[in-house]
Formats: structure tokens, C-alpha cells, sequence
């Protein structure tokens, strides 16, 4: 969803707080990515593999048994996307499954579910119906359940969480007309009232998932401004709405190009009462609620990746096998056969990734901000690319609907409707270039702090001077160390037998990514920012070797404990095999590339310069800008 802009419309300072504001202060481990942008492999904070705790694990399984067979009993997904309708009846069994409370505590009436397990549950149905899964996730990932855990009052919690796990539906109310990827501008306003004691929300939300038919809704709207160091503080505020409140009101329900069984929508607000203990956590706290809340919220994401990839390679894996052309499987051909062992090695990386960070979670106390943005961007990334292999192995039988296909007696495999259901996840709860945006903050934010005023041509002699001899005291001894240690830690991580390889070249990219980023930024300086790409390749490193890291330390962990092991190494191999050309491709592209040029050339076409070529269109669609 909106709420991870840190650019866009906002002012320098204000993008800076926007990220401040997604930090919370109780970690006691750092975050393993961050390391890696500065050039550390601090591997002991993944390594030995974390599992989910037993008994939690215990209780997810039993749970994804019976959720396995309602889906496979009650959940038509085919029909589901030709109606656009939810059945009741699945909403129903899903209520009595307690599936709208698996996040909730069980002292409040629900499952209790751990982050590992709820986020197992999301790859099941994902694997069978996205749009469930977006109900579910909507409701319980963002809605108000999250925020409710983390945030919520006693008082709200009794108040709320039984009728939310008994299976009131709730949403996550953000995302406005003007307002996307920049949620620190929006637009709609909650004023209080003289005596203090509520609140009047006016306003429009728009593409609200579950919204048009959620009892509770999170809204962020802004309150009153605050003057701090007499500067004026914008302050938005999240709130509790019931949905029979006056003045609420569905404008109209959004369809869209998949996931035709949500109910997602546009509302608004007309002086919409809401009383002050409606708050959540306190006023002004609501942006840094948001992103606090998709932070977690964000994991399920890439959950529902591991389970539409997992799906792909069962689909392209028996197609493979039955379907001869040429005089053989297709399976046997090259270009086909590469498609699939890619596929198996990046749903490897992307399920150890994803679990890495869940049972992160579960444990408590990590900073796992950025290893859920980058399984976020990372995963919804590669699985987009499974779907369009899966979809080419499938040949025309990929391009058709499964409605069709059963028509004429052959299996109704869904690819068609995976891709459209899927492709929505490159959009949402930070697009990939926000989440870009987003990491590369991190990534520059250590450097900033400690030679951000040098850069600043407005800053006094006296804290550039000051800042001067901090930074030269650090990077004395940092950047050196990031040339050398490279060569220190040849024969390291022995214990990995074949793939120690390939950890020595996440130590050694460490390195070379840290350079990176210190490189551009002593070459670009202030302007960085600007470099859009540039920071974009630096992320791409980093997250690759996040996914390296966190396949070699699955596939070390299966092997030790004897379960395919062996299958496990294999699947790592090749897919740090591959991110090493990436992430070689990525690092010389900083250097070599056409990004100054193109951006030039784009700047030309948006002015007009090139609208010769769009000569000869059918008078379809007038593409005038609004307001002319
Ligand atoms: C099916 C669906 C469900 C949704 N559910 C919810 C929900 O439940 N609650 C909710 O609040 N919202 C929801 N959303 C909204 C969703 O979060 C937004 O679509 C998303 O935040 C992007 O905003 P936007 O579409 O306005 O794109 P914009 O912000 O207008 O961006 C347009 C394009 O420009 C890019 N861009 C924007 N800014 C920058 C920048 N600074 N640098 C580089 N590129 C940039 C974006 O990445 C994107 O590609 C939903 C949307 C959809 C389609």
C-alpha cells in the first residue's frame, strides 16, 4: 500500500523524517542488510538458520491442514475471478476456520498464529487463490488487527479483537486520489471538535481493499499542525472508523485487471464522527503507525510469492514432463529446461528469504525493516519473472483461461489468471521503486549522518569542521578496511563444504557494495538523490546477497539435519551462481551506463519533442493532461 515515499512531492527534510518515522527504538540486534551496505557480513545473525519455534510450528500445521482442505473443498478460485464475487459461503467457512483472526491473540478469541506460520497460511491460499488471499491479508496484514496488536490500547483491544477474529472485516485506509507512494501529503483531515472529545474526517480513500464491505477501517487523516523548533509539523493520525458511522460512504467499488474478488473501493468521508479514544497509539503518531505496521505487514508479500512460485514449478514441472515436441519432452529442450532449474533455484532463495525474516520476527528484538522491504521488492520482482516463464512453457495453453481450457476437456491450470492476479504486487504496500527509494536511504543514511554536513553547502564552518574530523577519524580506518579484509578471509566459512564459495563472495560484495556507495556518493555528492538508477543497482546488489546469504545458510541448515540436504546445495549453487552475474552486471553499470542520457531524451519526449512518433494511432484514448 501507499507509505513508503521518501521522495516525491516531500521536501528533503521532510523524506528524512518520513524514514526516521518508519524506525522503532527496541531493537537489540542490528539489521543484517544494513551490515551488508556497509560492507559486513555479519552472518551470526542469520546463521544457524533460524526455525520457528516447535510448538508454534506444530500449531501452523495443524491449522494448514484444515485450511488445505476448505480450500480444496470450498473454494472455487476459477469461479471466484469470473463473478468477481466472494461467496458468502467462503467467507463464512473461513470465519468459522477463525481465519480472520490468525494474527490475533488467542486471549482475545484468536488463533495466535506466529508471524512463520500466518505468513505459511498466506503461501497456501496464494498458492490457490490470490483473491482469498488478499481478503485475508488485507484484513489482517494492514487492517486493523496489526496496528491493534501493536499499537492498540487495553481498552481497544478488548474492545476490538474478538469481533475482529470472530470475523468483522477490516481495512487499511491510506492511499488517497492525489495521494500514492506520498502518503505525507495527503489530503484528508480529521479536525477536532471544541470540546476536544471527537473528531469530523473529511475526505476520499481510494482503492481500499476491503473497504466497500469492512465493518472497521484504519484511516489516516491529518490533525492540526504542531509547531516544533518553530517550524510547522505536519501531524497525521491514525483512527479506529466504524462503518456505520454518518457521513461514510462507498463512492464506488474499483475492478480491476485481477484479483476480481476483492471487494476494494473508493469512500468518502463527510464529516464522519469519530471520538478521541478512537485513536491509535496518539495523535500525530499515524505515519509512523503506518509504516511501522508495513514493515510486518509487508512479509506478507513475499510469502504469497514463495506460494505462486511454488505453484509455477509444479505447473511447468508436469508440463515439462507430458508435453513432446520436437521429438522429446519439452522439458528436455535447453531453453526450456534453463527456465526451470531458474525457477527452483529462486524459489529456494526466495522461501529461505522469507522465512528468514518471519522467524525473525516471531523471535523479536531485530531490525528486519529492510530484509521485509527487500524480500518485498526481491520476490514480487523474481516471482513476476517466474510467471511469465511459466506462463511461455505453457505455450497458447498459458495464454488461455482456465474456463476455456476445461471447456474443451483439458485442464483448467490458472496461469492466465496468476498473471493478472499477481501483477498488482509490484504496485502495492511500496512499489518497487519506492521500496528502491527506501533502501537506498539506509544504504547512504550511515554515510550521511557522520559527512551529510560537508555535503551541505548551507551548514556553519564550525559543524563542518567538527563533522570534517569525525568522518576523517572514521573512514581512516573504515574504508581502507573495506579493500583489505577481503583478502584476510580467503579459505573462510569452510564449514559450508562447496557453497563457502559462495559466501566468500558475499563477504567479498559486502565490501565492494559499501565501496560502491561510499564511491557514489563522494562522486555525486548531494545529487545522488537524483541518481535514481545508480541507487537502484546498489540496492540490487544488496539484495541479492541477502537472498545468497540466506539460501546458503537454508541449504547448510536441510543439509545438517539430513533432509534433502544434498537437493538443497544444489538449488543454492545455482542460484548464487546466477546472482553473481547480476550482481557483477549491476556494479558495472554504475560506471557504464546511459542513464544521463536517457534521462535527457525522456525529459524531450514528456516536453513533447517526440509525439511525430505516435503518429498513425486510432483516435482511441485523448490523452490530454487533466484540466486541459
Ligand atoms: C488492487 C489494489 C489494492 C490496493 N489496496 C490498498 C489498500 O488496501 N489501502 C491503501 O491505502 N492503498 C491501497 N492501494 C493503493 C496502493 O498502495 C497504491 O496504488 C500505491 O501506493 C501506489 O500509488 P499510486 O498508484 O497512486 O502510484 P503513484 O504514487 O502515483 O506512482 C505512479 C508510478 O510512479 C512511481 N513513483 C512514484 N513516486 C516516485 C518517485 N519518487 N521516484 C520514482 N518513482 C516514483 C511509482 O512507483 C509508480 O510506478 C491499492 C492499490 C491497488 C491497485
Amino acid at each position: 500500500m501507499a507509505g513508503d515515499e521518501l521522495r516525491g512531492h516531500v521536501s528533503e527534510q521532510e523524506a528524512r523524517q518520513v524514514a526516521e518515522e518508519a524506525r522503532e527504538e527496541r531493537w537489540e540486534h542490528p539489521s543484517f542488510m544494513s551490515e551488508l551496505f556497509m560492507g559486513n557480513l555479519r552472518l551470526e545473525l542469520i546463521h544457524p538458520y533460524p526455525e520457528e519455534d516447535p510448538s508454534a510450528r506444530e500449531k501452523g500445521d495443524a491449522y494448514l491442514e484444515k485450511i488445505g482442505a476448505f480450500l480444496r473443498d470450498h473454494v472455487d478460485a476459477d469461479e471466484i475471478d469470473r463473478t468477481g464475487e466472494m461467496p458468502p459461503a467462503v467467507l463464512d467457512g473461513l470465519r468459522q476456520l477463525g481465519a480472520f483472526g490468525m494474527k490475533i491473540p488467542e486471549t482475545y478469541g484468536g488463533l495466535g498464529l506466529s508471524q512463520t506460520s500466518y505468513s505459511r497460511v498466506i503461501e497456501m491460499i496464494t498458492s490457490h487463490c490470490g483473491a482469498t488471499s488478499a481478503w485475508l491479508s488485507a484484513h489482517q496484514s494492514i487492517g486493523v488487527p496489526q496496528p491493534l496488536k501493536l499499537f492498540g490500547t487495553e481498552a481497544q483491544k478488548s474492545r476490538y479483537f474478538p469481533r475482529l477474529a470472530r470475523g468483522a472485516v477490516s481495512a487499511f485506509a491510506l492511499t488517497e486520489p492525489e495521494v500514492g507512494s506520498d502518503p505525507a501529503n495527503m489530503a484528508t483531515t480529521a479536525t477536532p471538535t471544541e470540546d476536544g472529545r471527537t473528531f469530523m474526517i473529511n475526505g476520499e480513500k481510494l482503492w481500499c481493499t476491503n473497504g466497500p464491505v469492512a465493518e472497521l477501517l484504519v484511516v489516516m487523516a491529518r490533525t492540526p499542525s504542531k509547531i516544533v523548533n518553530g517550524r510547522e509539523r505536519k501531524q497525521i493520525t491514525a483512527f479506529i472508523v466504524e462503518r456505520g458511522t454518518p457521513g461514510f460512504e462507498v463512492v464506488h467499488r474499483c475492478r480491476f485487471m485481477g484479483l476480481h474478488g476483492i471487494q476494494n473501493g473508493l469512500l468518502r468521508f463527510t464529516n464522519v464522527k469519530v471520538p478521541r479514544e478512537n485513536i491509535l497509539w496518539g495523535e500525530g503518531l499515524g505515519l509512523k503507525l503506518a509504516l511501522i505496521t508495513l514493515n510486518t505487514g509487508r512479509l506478507t508479500l513475499p510469502a504469497s510469492c514463495v506460494g505462486a512460485a511454488k505453484r509455477c514449478l509444479e505447473i511447468a514441472r508436469i508440463w515439462a514432463n507430458e508435453r513432446i515436441q520436437w521429438g522429446g519432452p519439452i522439458g528436455r529442450h535447453e531453453a526450456v529446461a534453463d527456465r526451470i532449474a531458474d525457477m527452483a533455484a529462486k524459489t529456494f532463495a526466495m522461501e529461505a528469504l522469507t522465512y528468514l525474516a518471519c522467524v525473525m520476527v516471531d523471535r523479536g528484538g531485530f531490525d528486519i525493516r529492510l530484509e521485509a522491504a527487500a524480500a518485498k521488492l526481491w520476490n514480487t520482482e523474481t516471482t513476476w519473472r517466474i510467471l511469465h516463464d511459466t506462463l511461455q512453457i505453457r505455450g497458447g495453453r498459458g495464454y488461455e483461461t482456465a474456463d476455456s481450457l476445461r471447456a474443451r476437456g483439458e485442464k483448467p491450470i490458472p496461469i492466465e489468471r496468476a498473471v493478472r492476479d499477481f501483477r498488482v504486487n509490484l504496485i502495492l504496500e511500496g512499489s518497487t521503486e519506492i521500496m528502491h527509494l527506501f533502501l537506498a536511504r539506509e544504504a547512504v543514511d550511515p554515510h550521511f549522518q557522520l559527512a551529510g554536513v560537508l555535503l551541505d553547502p548551507d551548514a556553519a564552518a564550525a559543524a563542518k569542521a567538527k563533522a570534517l574530523a569525525k568522518a576523517a577519524a572514521f573512514y581512516a580506518w573504515w574504508y581502507p578496511s573495506r579493500w583489505l579484509s577481503g583478502l584476510v578471509r580467503l579459505g573462510a566459512y569452510g564449514e559450508f563444504g562447496e557453497l563457502a564459495g559462495h559466501l566468500r563472495a558475499v563477504d567479498r560484495g559486502a565490501r565492494r557494495l559499501a565501496r560502491g556507495v561510499f564511491h557514489c556518493m563522494m562522486v555525486h555528492q548531494a545529487r545522488l538523490e537524483k541518481r535514481q538508477l545508480l541507487l537502484a543497482r546498489l540496492v540490487d546488489v544488496g539484495c541479492e546477497l541477502l537472498a545468497m546469504a540466506a539460501a546458503c545458510s537454508r541449504a547448510q541448515h536441510l543439509r545438517e539435519r539430513g533432509e534433502e540436504g544434498a537437493r538443497a546445495v544444489s538449488l543454492a549453487d545455482l542460484f548464487c551462481r546466477g546472482a553473481r552475474r547480476r550482481i557483477d552486471a549491476h556494479f558495472a553499470a554504475l560506471w557504464r551506463n546511459d542513464d544521463v542520457r536517457a534521462y535527457r531524451l525522456s525529459q524531450r519526449v514528456l516536453a513533447g519533442d517526440y509525439t511525430w512518433l505516435e503518429r498513425g494511432l486510432a483516435p482511441t484514448y485523448p490523452q490530454q493532461p487533466r484540466g486541459n
